[in-house]
């Protein structure tokens, strides 16, 4: 991954963005939510800001094994 798309600013170079947080999967329990930290091979749900760029926040779910963006959405918005 060496590029997001954000849905103001369209594909943008890594580097303008911030890594915020994994989110916790689903489900997961009170207890896991803050105190485990289980990281799926497959599926990573996180947050990122366009610093550099608009500065918005954006809910990205990448694959972390193969570096692949399933999906970027503003948060609070729709799908890009
Ligand atoms: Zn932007």
């Amino acid at each position: 991954m060496n590029r997001l798309t954000c849905p103001f600013c369209g594909p943008r170079e890594l580097r303008e963005f911030e890594f915020h947080k994994t989110l916790p999967e689903p489900g997961s329990s009170p207890y896991a939510r803050v105190y485990e930290r289980v990281a799926r091979l497959d599926e990573s749900t996180e947050h990122w800001q366009h610093v550099l760029g608009c500065r918005a926040w954006l809910r990205v779910r990448r694959n972390p094994s193969t570096d692949a963006v399933l999906e970027t959405t503003l948060l609070g918005g729709g799908a890009t």
